[in-house]
């Protein structure tokens, strides 16, 4: 089969590689799409390599089941689904409460096995996943559910820890209206009463956010964080989600965040936020309110964000490129020429 497959830092290669064989516990899935996430792009620039043998990426995978290990019941040839990425050890205590996102398997400040980042992943004809990694889609569309697997997973659960904060009148800001982001605007704006502001950088984000429902949609710069507080009555946002993460968003979230608001780092591009102890009265960080840095989600979250994309709430704007594509699809990435999520089909 073909595999897109990192081979050195910065070098991406489809090669010839063998069917996976499939473990009595796993699945075999013939790939219908793969997302590319930004973080694939963060992938293509660390400066090391991620393991020594070539490693297949993709962690947004959504396909049709194509063999069952032999101790796998409940799962048959044929089934829909995409593949949960959080491959958490199941059995502990965060794992059993529902917090799989953050399996104490994985250490303090790693992440669970996630198929594209360790294992092998689903910008290939096939994968071979655990089998409770599987979740069903119905009838929901392989482009469609790809995405959903990572963007909307991962916003649906940095949405899903503000909750107690999205409340009529209120105000959250979405930073960033890529691949994750336009996905947040909609999951918003489906559960919850609030003004969303979307700012991004590119006008045609800009106008993906308007077209998702965003209420109002500013150019990302060194006024944004005045021009929120304005829009709020000088109090701030209720809710910030960055879904960038660098220095001037981190700190555009510090300036704009309400007293008791919520500030979700989602976006990880190295920035520094500046929270500091001061006293108030000055610039910085306000009474009261919070940070989180939110990794992935909880399979609960991902249930959820398929049942709203299976209810057309939730739609995500696709761009399809055929796997041997995969290294233009990467670079009009990298060039914010996607508008919402570069899908892979094989
Ligand atoms: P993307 O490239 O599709 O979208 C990023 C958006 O940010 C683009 O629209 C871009 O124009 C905009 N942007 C860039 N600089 C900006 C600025 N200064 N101000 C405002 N907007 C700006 O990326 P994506 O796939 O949506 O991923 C977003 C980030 O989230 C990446 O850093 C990715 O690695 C990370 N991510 C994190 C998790 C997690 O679990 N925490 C999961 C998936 C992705
Ligand atoms: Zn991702
Ligand atoms: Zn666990």
């Amino acid at each position: 089969m073909r595999a897109l497959q990192l081979t050195d830092p910065g070098v991406v290669e489809i090669r010839q590689v063998p069917i996976p064989s499939v473990g009595p516990t796993e699945v075999l899935i013939k790939v219908g799409a793969a997302g590319i996430c930004h973080s694939d792009l963060h992938l293509l620039h660390f400066p090391v390599k991620m393991r020594e043998e070539p490693l297949t990426l993709g962690h947004e995978i959504a396909g049709t089941v194509a063999a069952v290990g032999s101790q796998v019941a409940g799962i048959a040839d044929g089934d829909r689904g995409v593949v949960y990425l959080c491959w958490s050890c199941g059995v502990c205590r965060e794992c059993v409460s529902g917090n799989e996102n953050v399996c104490e398997a994985a250490g303090r400040t790693a992440m669970p096995p996630c198929p594209g980042l360790g294992p092998d992943g689903g910008m290939a004809d096939y994968v071979v996943v655990p089998a409770r990694a599987f979740v069903p889609i119905g009838d929901l569309d392989v482009t469609q559910a790809a995405p959903i697997a990572d963007a909307g997973l991962t916003s649906m659960h940095a949405i899903a820890g503000v909750r107690e904060h999205l409340r009529p009148g209120g105000t959250v800001v979405v930073i960033g209206v890529g691949g994750l982001g336009h996905v947040a605007v909609q999951i918003l704006k489906a559960i919850s009463p609030v003004r969303v502001v979307a700012v991004d950088v590119g006008a045609g984000q800009l106008q993906l956010a308007a077209d998702c429902g965003a209420d109002a949609a500013l150019e990302s710069g060194p006024d944004t964080a005045a021009e929120i507080l304005a829009m709020t009555g000088g109090r701030g946002a209720d809710v910030v989600l960055d879904f960038v993460g660098v220095d001037a968003t981190a700190q555009m979230s510090v300036a704009a965040v309400a007293p008791n608001g919520a500030y979700r780092m989602i976006g990880l591009g190295g920035g520094t936020p500046g929270v500091t102890a001061e006293p108030a009265g000055g610039p910085g960080w306000p009474w009261g309110a919070s940070v989180r840095k939110s990794y992935g989600g909880t399979r609960s979250d991902l249930i959820d964000v398929i049942e709203l994309a299976k209810a057309g709430k939730v739609t995500v704007a696709t761009e399809e490129f055929p796997l041997r594509e995969a290294r233009a699809a990467l670079d009009h990435l990298e060039a914010g020429k996607i508008r919402g999520r570069a899908v892979l089909v094989p």
